[in-house]
């Protein structure tokens, strides 16, 4: 079925094309041919290029234990070392590396060679502490600089890191705990957010004491609100006392490429969270290469990721490739909507922010806002620093990218709008900022040397224009290694049988372009709907949904239906308030009227619930398996352990 949504095309302008690091279409094309003619080579040359070894690899890919892949596993490097010395070796010093932003507004400038003495003191402390390498060490704090600095210390010593977000439960915090047999956990006494102080370290307390947490030795604790807390003798330790007398110099660990530097669990959009081990050696060198292909970052950039270290976007975007390309970043601790929604665009302002990155789900919310506040609307504040914006996280839908495009972007910035997981590590299928011309909505080509492909079921490529499976077809350099524990899981969720072990399983359904071969993600593989035998992405209902003026927000799911196989129920938050009765209806008839003329009568949803919100996962992805069941008419009874707003559900009960 064909979107009848008219295609606009959006190219980078020709300065930007002339100064980027993948400049035009013909470099990209050179860089794929590259990888296509010798892979192995590509990467490599890359590693070597990018990255500071202390003892040189051998060999780039070891296959022989497939789907366990190794990359440059005889190499010995560090990547904490990678981040920090190499910048203040290279003169980088006295330049800014972390701009941190508190929710109060009170900003705190961190030097490269400020961050290094700050990660070197902690790391001293943490082996003062008996962690040593492989232990694993939970990170349970805010955004913060000493989040940051905590990662890098563990990177330091080798130990491996497991972020878990604060705003986790107990229960979610123990079973991480628990599942990585943690030495330690570091959190903090509180956090801001949204002007509010919020306890964590009581929450830790329970996590510690719901049983199974015996591995865990130390706890540290950073002082941030200055909340009373318990301390337990011998086993916790204030932060800013276990640094106090340590030494600013701390010789790295250096490890094999292949030595875990973490482990983070999943969203749990699509079921129970998969605790995902990444590398040291491969997992780096690509969140060096995206950030120099994607972001095109420069010297004189100033960085800005909005996502929360507790998500992969976090670790790859915020604490490992800027930092390893010696760049100025900002570190936000609060909300998008205090002190008011213009929080973003006034930062922006503020820090004269060059390069962008944030979520579909905070467009959206933000253009609600802006069209009930004209106030905290973008073209309120100069966003004139700006030259790449950057989407993840979700699909974005047309008329979101649009509005980031000419509200945010001044209709000047190309829009990366970068399709990866967890799971991958780093960018996987996005625009080259100075070579992609834009089609919203579209992630576009795969980054150079990544060999994505969709596929049916026997995993046989489907000719573009037809829907099908995402998979990526040759193993890359930042991929997961092994879910931890569970090497049966892993083989079984990402290698599947069913592609005889072959093709990555990436879990999202695509299509190409029948003409350019870009790829659109349809939404999760069990997202695709059969409506009377006509096969639709949720992601496009949706898109149309959310192109009518007064819809904010839409998910839409299949329920089993008698005559039609499956029936399109759609959940929608209105830019307005929610409405009820007879109103209520109207606006269904009219969404219903608007879905048939933009797609087609086949794409009606048979069923519209309105809510003020939807059930989102702590990192904004709507949980559509929630939905489902609600569709159905049942009560949840799935793993809600990662649900942001559990209230929700009530509200969309049919
Ligand atoms: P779980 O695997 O536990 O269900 P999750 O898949 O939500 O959780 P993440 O690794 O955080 O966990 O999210 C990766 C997923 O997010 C992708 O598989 C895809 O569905 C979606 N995604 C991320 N970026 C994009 C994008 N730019 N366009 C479309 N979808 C995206
Ligand atoms: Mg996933």
């Amino acid at each position: 079925m064909s979107n009848e949504q008219q295609v606009r095309i959006y190219n980078p302008s020709e300065e930007m094309v002339r100064n980027a690091a993948v400049s035009g279409m013909d470099g990209y094309r050179a860089l794929c041919k590259e990888a296509e003619d010798d892979y192995e080579g590509y990467w490599g040359r890359r590693a070597k290029e990018l990255l500071d070894w202390k003892e040189p690899f051998t060999q780039v890919l070891d296959q022989s234990n497939a789907p366990f892949f190794k990359w440059f596993a005889d190499g010995k490097l560090n990547v904490s070392y990678n981040c920090l010395d190499r910048n203040v070796n290279n003169g980088l010093g006295d330049k800014v590396a972390l701009i941190f932003e508190a929710d109060s507004g009170e900003v705190t400038k961190v030097t490269y060679k400020d961050l290094l003495a700050r990660v070197s003191k902690f790391a001293n402390a943490l082996r003062g502490m008996g962690v040593k390498k492989g232990d694993r060490v939970i990170i349970y704090l805010p955004m913060s600089i000493e989040g940051v600095v905590a990662m890098q210390a563990c990177a330091r010593i080798g130990a491996t890191h497991s972020i878990v977000f604060g705003g986790f439960s107990a229960q979610a915090l123990r079973d991480r705990i628990e599942d990585a047999a943690a030495v330690a956990v570091i959190t903090s006494d509180g956090q801001f957010r949204g002007g509010k102080a919020l306890p964590l370290k009581p929450i830790a307390d329970e996590a510690l004491s719901l049983g199974g947490c015996d591995s865990v030795k130390n706890v540290i604790v950073v002082k941030r609100t200055g909340a009373d807390v318990n301390m337990v003798a011998g086993r916790d330790t204030w932060y800013h006392e276990a640094v106090a007398s340590q030494s600013e110099t701390c010789e790295p660990e250096w490890v094999e490429a292949e030595h875990p530097l973490f482990i983070l669990y999943t969203s749990g959009s699509t079921g129970k969270p998969k605790g995902v081990q990444h590398s040291s050696g491969g997992y780096l060198l690509q969140a060096v290469l995206s950030m120099k292909y994607t972001f095109d970052i420069k010297p004189e950039d100033v960085y800005w990721c909005t996502a929360d270290i507790g998500w992969v976007t976090g670790h790859t975007y915020i604490t490992y490739g800027p930092l390893a390309c010696g760049a100025t970043e900002i570190v936000f601790e609060g909300v998008p909507t205090y002190p008011d929604a213009g929080r973003f665009w006034k930062m922006i302002q503020d820090h004269k922010v060059s390069i962008f990155y944030t979520a579909p789900t905070a467009i959206r919310s933000l253009i609600k806002a802006a069209d009930n506040n004209p106030a905290v609307h973008p073209k309120q504040y100069n966003l004139s620093s700006l030259r790449i914006l950057g989407s993840v996280g979700e699909p974005i839908n047309p008329a979101a990218w649009e509005w980031y495009y000419e509200n945010v972007g001044g209709g000047r910035c190309p829009i990366v709008d970068t399709f990866w997981q967890t799971e991958t590590g780093a960018h996987m299928i996005t625009p080259m900022p100075g070579a992609t011309p834009m089609v919203p909505g579209s992630c576009t080509l795969p980054f150079p040397g990544i060999m994505a492909a969709v596929v049916d079921e026997t995993g046989t490529e489907v000719p573009w224009g037809q829907g099908g499976i995402l998979v990526v077809t040759k193993p890359w350099p930042s991929m997961i290694r092994n879910v931890w524990g569970d090497p049966d899981r892993f083989k079984k969720t990402y290698y599947p049988e069913d592609f005889k072990g072959k093709l990555y399983l990436a879990g999202d359904g695509a299509i190409r372009d029948a003409e350019t071969g870009y790829f659109t993600i349809t939404g999760r593989i069990d997202d695709v709907l059969n409506v009377s035998g006509h096969r639709m992405g949720t992601m496009e209902i949706e898109s149309a949904l959310v192109a009518h003026e007064k819809v904010a927000e839409a998910a839409v799911v299949g329920r089993p239906d008698d005559v039609t196989g499956e029936a399109i129920v759609a959940f929608v938050v209105l830019k307005g308030a929610r409405p009820t009765g007879d109103e209520a209806a109207k606006v269904i008839k009219e969404l219903q009227a608007w879905v048939g003329h933009e797609i087609g009568p086949i794409a009606k949803p048979k069923d519209i619930r309105f809510g003020e919100n939807l059930p989102k996962t702590r990192s904004g992805k709507i949980m559509r398996r929630l939905l489902r069941q609600l569709a159905k008419g049942e009560d949840v009874t799935q793993d809600t352990s990662t649900l942001e707003n559990p209230a929700i559900l009530e509200q969309l009960k049919g």
